[in-house]
């Protein structure tokens, strides 16, 4: 299970809907499951259907989590247009089968959908997203 405070839970689907009807995309570092920062990254591929994080921001992102001892909890982003699940190139890409894949759905725009993931080699799994305060 995934902890993630309100705030943070707000923003990321603020940052879906900034960038719709592109995906966005982004990391939450934190420890023990409990995220404590969502890093806002941009879509290189700046598509609708699919994401690439900017690898020099990662590589900014992995260093700011270093300094502050955070890990890698989740991968995020959003399905503009599309259910919260995991699309085949979503499954194609996923590089870190102990991170969390987190989608946000702007498919109802009025009651954003955000779930949470684990993509394996044989099988998706899905996983509790606890928002807390
Ligand atoms: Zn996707």
């Amino acid at each position: 299970m995934i902890r993630i405070p309100k705030p943070i839970y707000i923003a990321m689907i603020e940052h879906a809907r900034k960038e719709s009807p592109l995906e966005c995309c982004g990391i939450l570092g934190g420890k023990e499951k409990t995220v404590e920062k969502a890093f806002e990254l941009r879509n290189v591929e700046g598509s609708s259907i699919r994401y690439l994080m900017s690898p020099q921001e990662q590589l900014r992102v992995f260093e700011e989590m270093e300094k502050e001892s955070m890990e890698m909890i989740a991968i995020y982003h959003s399905h503009p247009r599309t259910i919260p699940f995991p699309s085949e190139t979503d499954v194609k890409l996923a590089f870190y089968p102990e991170v969390s894949s987190i989608i946000i759905s702007l498919k109802e725009e009025k009651s954003p959908m955000v779930k949470a993931f684990r993509i394996g080699k044989e099988a998706i799994y899905l996983e509790e997203l606890e928002v807390v305060l």
